[in-house]
């Protein structure tokens, strides 16, 4: 393992350089017009394993909203709220195929809840199960547990991408009323909207992502800390979500050339794991047509190719 580390230390640095070179086959999402302005060629890597050794590589202190990252453990936290029956009678356990903020399947299939947790319409789903009071109670719950699980006090949001996702989430907004409608949102929709926004425009770095990957990849205890966070039944649901739904329809593809457990997000930002080794961040704007990191795959794939991680 010592020496696997070793390797990682001494090859990363190159191998991002040359997956930054795929950049110009993908572009930065435009349509929250706050993430239009990101760098499309950034790309950073951070990768740290559980004695608390890590190697970083290019623009790794890049900071970025987590986006989709986010719904992954939103969900977890809704789980340890509400448990598992709860939950799941308001959002499936199926991947979609359909695009990630696709409204197709609502309406047409049985029995009328999201396909699963990590399309926008279960994550909004999601957003409205967290524990508390009014919707800033909710949001002040999600960034403390965020703040522990990437062991940062100073995680904070980007107020500028929440204020562009409010004032650009026409999409999400009738999602929302959709659901509503349906009888699967309870209370008022903007409130459950705000939660959500909130929690996708939590800004973080490689280095946050890769410590909230590395609680997953030891099933919920932070190794360095020794702090249990999360119950292991939870991070065994939120890692099956990632393998099958987390890069968004192209998951299949994903876990056939990577085979991690992993989650993409709008933004750019990668978070994947390898159970028992590493938690690790990635960030890279540009995004291939079904919203991955372009160059962010690339650089899991020859790093997965390379060390043999796929668990399949
Ligand atoms: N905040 C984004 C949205 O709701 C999250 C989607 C994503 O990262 N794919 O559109």
């Amino acid at each position: 393992a010592q020496a696997e580390f070793q390797r990682i230390q001494e090859l990363l640095p190159a191998w991002l350089e040359t997956s930054r070179l795929t950049t110009p086959e993908g572009a930065v999402a435009t349509y929250i017009p706050e993430l239009a302005k990101i760098p499309a060629d950034a790309l950073g890597i951070h990768l740290m394993n559980g004695q608390g050794e890590f190697s970083s590589a290019g623009d790794c202190g890049f900071p970025f909203t987590m986006q989709s990252v986010s719904k992954v453990f939103t969900l977890i936290l809704a789980l340890m709220d509400r448990g598992e029956g709860e939950v799941f009678a308001k959002v499936g356990k199926e991947p979609t195929g359909d695009d990630f903020d696709s409204m197709l399947k609502l309406e047409l299939v049985e029995p009328g809840i999201p396909f699963n947790p990590l399309i926008n319409a279960g994550a909004i789903t999601v957003s409205s199960l967290i524990s508390g009071r009014s919707p800033v109670e909710q949001s002040a719950r999600i960034l403390t547990f965020f703040r522990e699980l990437a062991n940062n006090e100073s995680l904070d949001y980007d107020e500028n991408v929440f204020e562009s996702e409010l004032d650009s989430g026409h999409l999400n907004r009738s999602l929302g009323y959709f659901l509503k409608h349906n009888g699967v949102l309870e209370g008022s929709v903007e409130e459950v909207l705000h939660v959500y926004f909130r929690h996708c425009s939590i800004r973080a770095t490689c280095a946050d992502l890769a410590r909230m990957g590395l609680v997953l990849a030891y099933d919920g205890t932070d190794p360095i800390t020794g702090r249990n966070l999360i119950p292991r039944r939870f991070v065994q649901i939120a890692k099956t979500f990632m393998t099958t739904c987390g890069m968004y329809n192209a998951s299949g593809e994903f876990a056939i050339s990577v085979g991690l457990p992993a989650k993409s997000g709008v933004s750019g930002g990668i978070l994947a794991l390898v159970p028992g080794r590493y938690g690790i961040g990635i960030i890279g704007p540009a995004l291939n047509k079904k919203g991955n990191s372009v160059a962010g795959v690339h650089l899991l794939q020859r790093m997965s190719r390379e060390f043999d991680w796929s668990l399949f």
